[in-house]
């Protein structure tokens, strides 16, 4: 099949948080089964510093308000030369310290520059006499190539054939703008209705993404369940609901390659399921990095952006009582700043017991995943998380809400079922304080029994999330997508 994948972030260009880690990984993997598979993209500032080099390839005119514009298309390949890279560049909207915003405010023009980079995908990509099969955008900041491809680009022979699928990765972010911006998408007022691209009066990409789409996919079946719900659909329930027979859950894949305590360059220590020696070394590598007193003590890691979102204030709020057991806790985050300061605070309060460090810090992530018990993930909605899979991966007991892609991915434990048992981490369901406090005082006690938490370490340590079994599924998409009525 000949893909087409846009997206707005990609390891190892640019990343804010799991979407890029996902579309780093999914081509390469989808090239690796036979397909041909390019990857469209901003062009970032940042991208300099990464190891991808691009060239400069051509320039493309787009429509742009009542006139032309000029930008850059530069290229490159990701895996090793495997997929082909295609790069927006237009400076005054990307090359910019931030994807989506700085200081915690997005960049008042995001609808500007996404429109932008949708419309000069659709012009940059199109190959004389073969149009792709599958144009496969993720999230609202690439939706809108779908809604073009279904309106503008309609009766163009570039395009002919071509069918999309939309993945959504987190239906909380759905790029919301005023309305007197429409005129900036360039498409006709007649799609300006609550069947399309309307929401309360607002112009919605996601929703864009949602009602063009031939087929949609989520990063999980429980989300992919749940969105369709008024507790996690953000609003875009009905609209899911209408579609649901064209609704489907891709649990994500995690990168071996990069995830893996064997091969992690980033760890002061490797090591594997079969000799577990190294995780200790790391355990007392990153207290001493962290500063806490390097001894025998139950470590419990975190790793997450600071929202809401993930549970944050429940954490915040056990905080004082888990602390007042012989535990440490190391939590590495960014993000809201009313969270960063109550983590410092805490900290600062509990010097000896909780390390915390307010960075976007990727090799401490790893050595956090590593050198950690357990991992805490107690997120209100997870359309998948791929932080429970790591820790799977390195031995570190995951706790987590069972909700969207953790309820699909860590097999809980019940203390009533020893032998025989397939769990794999704690999870609890109501997200109120209490219920993780007494679900972590669950998995402190069953760290004391030796065995029993070896099984739930070696267990997790073998599950499969390979990124190989979840591009087969999208491939099974994308031949349905080729096959369903329009
Ligand atoms: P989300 O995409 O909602 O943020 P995921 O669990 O799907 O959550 O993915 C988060 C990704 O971002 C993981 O790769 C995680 O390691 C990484 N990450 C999140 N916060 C940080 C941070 N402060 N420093 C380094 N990596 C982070």
């Amino acid at each position: 099949m000949n893909i087409l994948m846009l997206a707005s972030e990609a390891v190892p260009l640019a990343k804010t948080g799991g979407l890029a880690d996902v579309v780093g990984a999914l081509p390469v993997e989808l090239a690796r089964l036979g397909h041909d598979v390019r990857l469209a993209l901003p062009r970032y500032a940042g991208i300099e510093s990464t190891s991808v080099k691009l060239t400069q390839a051509s320039k493309v005119q787009i429509p742009w308000r009542g006139d032309r514009l000029e930008v850059g298309v530069e290229t490159g390949t990701l895996g090793g030369g495997a997929v082909p890279l295609i790069c927006i560049r237009y400076d005054p909207f990307f090359a910019r310290q931030g994807i989506y915003g700085e200081g915690g405010r997005d960049y008042p023009d995001n609808l500007d520059r996404f429109v932008l980079f949708c419309r000069a995908v659709m012009e940059a990509c199109k190959q004389p006499g073969r149009p792709p099969d599958i144009l496969h955008a993720h999230d609202w900041q690439a939706a809108l190539a779908v809604a073009y491809l279904k309106t503008l680009y309609r009766n163009d022979p570039a395009w002919a054939g071509t069918r999309a699928l939309f993945t959504i990765h987190n239906i909380g972010y759905q790029g919301h703008f005023p309305v007197s911006t429409y005129d900036t998408t360039g498409l006709p007022w007649s799609e300006y209705t609550p069947e399309r691209l309307e929401y309360y009066g607002q112009v919605n990409l996601l929703k864009g993404g949602l009602v063009y789409a031939d087929l949609l996919n989520t990063v999980s079946p429980t989300y992919a369940r749940e969105i369709q719900t008024a507790e996690f659909g953000y609003g875009l329930e009905g609209v899911l609901q209408t579609r649901k027979d064209r609704l489907f859950g891709v649990t994500n894949g995690i990168d071996y390659n990069v995830w893996n305590p064997a091969t992690d360059p980033h760890l002061p220590v490797r090591y594997s399921a079969g000799d577990l020696s190294g995780k200790r070394e790391c355990k007392r590598a990153l207290q001493a990095e962290m500063k806490l007193p390097v001894r025998d003590v139950p470590l419990v890691g975190l790793v997450s952006r600071l929202a809401f979102q993930k549970g944050i204030d429940l954490i915040v709020d056990i905080l004082p009582k888990l602390l007042g057991l012989d535990v440490q806790v190391v939590a590495l985050g960014s993000g809201d700043p009313s969270y960063q300061t109550l983590l410092a605070g805490l900290s600062a309060r509990y010097p000896d017991k909780l390390a915390v460090r307010l960075a976007f810090d990727e090799p401490l992530a790893h050595r956090i995943e590593a050198g950690a018990d357990l991992f805490l993930m107690p997120s209100r909605y997870e359309p998948c998380g791929l932080n429970q899979l790591y820790s799977l991966r390195y031995g570190t007991v995951p706790v987590v809400r069972k909700t969207g892609g953790l309820a699909d991915t860590v097999v809980p434990y019940a203390p009533d079922v020893r032998s025989g048992s397939a769990a794999t981490g704690f999870s609890f369901e109501k997200p109120e304080p209490e219920v993780l406090l007494s679900t972590m005082f669950l998995a402190l006690r069953v760290y004391r029994d030796k065995d029993e938490w070896a099984g739930l370490m070696q267990r997790g340590m073998q599950q499969d999330f390979s990124w190989q079994r979840s591009a087969k599924q999208y491939v099974d998409l994308y031949e349905r997508a080729l096959a369903v009525e329009v």
